[in-house]
């Protein structure tokens, strides 16, 4: 391994805090004296359930998540929400979705499987759209706050109730989560999948309002009832517990995090506010990419970038690499560019993006 790591900018399975894999890599044969990996422990035992109690609080903590709300630790990622979702909230009726890119798209296309879908409002993954078409009788209203792949974040989550609706909002959050405050207030569920800000993949976090449990389909799955699961402290069936441990440490480093004079999530937020003004400064003041979303909601996360001499791309991944800078590449639906900043991912990571562009532009431009 090269000594500093390079900056992995991957849309996720995402890079993590250095010093969680080094507290992983110590404790992977023998976790706090106990004899066993915790890939090896029962979830029924202590060992195990003092580590879920301990990411749970410290998740709880960390977002301010009232206690009418349940944290649930599923398994099947955001493609699986977005059945489990109608499955546990649409009662077979209606459901709005907002189109702002292409996972609130999916969301939509599997939400119709089980309920009556409307599409509220359409963009062109550059915006969010004005005007949405909200039913009055719509069991719940579906938005993408983060696009990971068009890089359109919604820096404020949506006022449903200033839009007439008094449905509850649901946010796929799968690639913000844990990068700034969420306004509870505003929100019935929140769901995202651990890859990108939170662990490894596998784990996936529901946070459900109490009064939205209950109404499930026959048909959903008890495993993926989010009552069942809620009653079950997550423990209804085996939940994925290496997972959780390595969350729980991700949750702990980052309650000691500081930055800028500030603490835990403020800080957090703070350092992501930062590298993406670096990155956007940089490629607004290039002549050889750009960044296409409107700048009222540029994702901090996410940022999808292109070389408007394209033949330059794998040049630009190959040299990129050769510089210690990873997983560069757009994703293949849009192509070019995607550099995405999560939690774990340094300033100085974003800084070095930026000379290695500026640079490259130089050599090339
Ligand atoms: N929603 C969003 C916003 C995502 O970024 C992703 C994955 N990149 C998904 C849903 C799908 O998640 P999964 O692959 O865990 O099913």
């Amino acid at each position: 391994m090269t000594d500093p790591r390079p900056f992995n900018f991957s849309a996720g399975p995402a890079t993590l805090p250095e010093p969680v894999l080094r507290q992983v890599a110590a404790e992977m044969l023998d976790w706090q004296g106990s004899g066993m990996s915790v890939m090896e422990m029962s979830h029924r035992g202590r060992e195990f359930i003092s580590i879920y109690e301990r990411a749970e609080a410290d998740l709880r903590e960390l977002l301010a998540v009232p206690t009418n709300f349940h944290i649930l630790f599923m398994q099947g990622g955001g493609l699986g929400e977005n059945a489990f979702l109608p499955l546990n909230l649409s009662r077979g009726g209606k459901v709005d979705v907002v189109v702002t890119g292409s996972w609130s798209r999916k969301s939509a296309a599997e939400a119709r499987r089980y309920a009556d879908v409307q599409i509220a409002a359409e963009g062109n993954g550059r915006a969010i759209p004005p005007g949405w078409q909200l039913r009055g009788d719509a069991a719940y209203v579906h938005v993408c706050t983060n696009e990971t792949i068009d890089g359109v974040e919604f820096h404020e989550l949506p006022d449903l109730a200033a839009l007439g609706s008094d449905a509850p909002l649901v946010i796929d959050c799968s690639s913000h989560l844990l990068s700034r405050p969420i306004d509870w207030r505003r929100v019935g569920l929140a769901f995202g999948g651990a890859q990108k800000n939170i662990g490894p993949a596998g784990l996936t976090l529901v946070f459900v309002r109490d009064d939205l449990l209950g109404h499930a389909l026959d048909i959903c799955p008890s495993a993926f009832n989010y009552a069942t699961v809620a009653a079950a402290q997550s423990m209804y069936n085996t939940p994925p517990t290496f997972a959780i441990y390595v969350a729980g440490l991700v949750f702990q480093w980052l309650k000691g995090f500081e930055y800028a004079g500030k603490r835990g999530l403020a800080a957090i937020e703070q350092r992501n506010i930062d590298k993406a003004a670096l990155l956007y400064a940089a490629l607004d003041s290039s002549a050889l990419y750009e960044n296409r979303v409107d700048v009222s909601c540029r994702s901090r996360m996410n940022v999808p970038f292109f070389l408007k001499d394209e033949s330059l791309n794998d040049r630009f991944l190959a040299d990129a690499k050769a510089a210690g800078l990873l997983q560069l590449k757009g994703h293949k639906s849009v192509g070019g560019m995607r550099a995405s900043l999560y939690n774990a991912m340094p300033l100085e990571g974003a800084q070095a993006l930026v000379s290695f562009m500026q640079d490259f532009e130089a050599r090339h431009g």
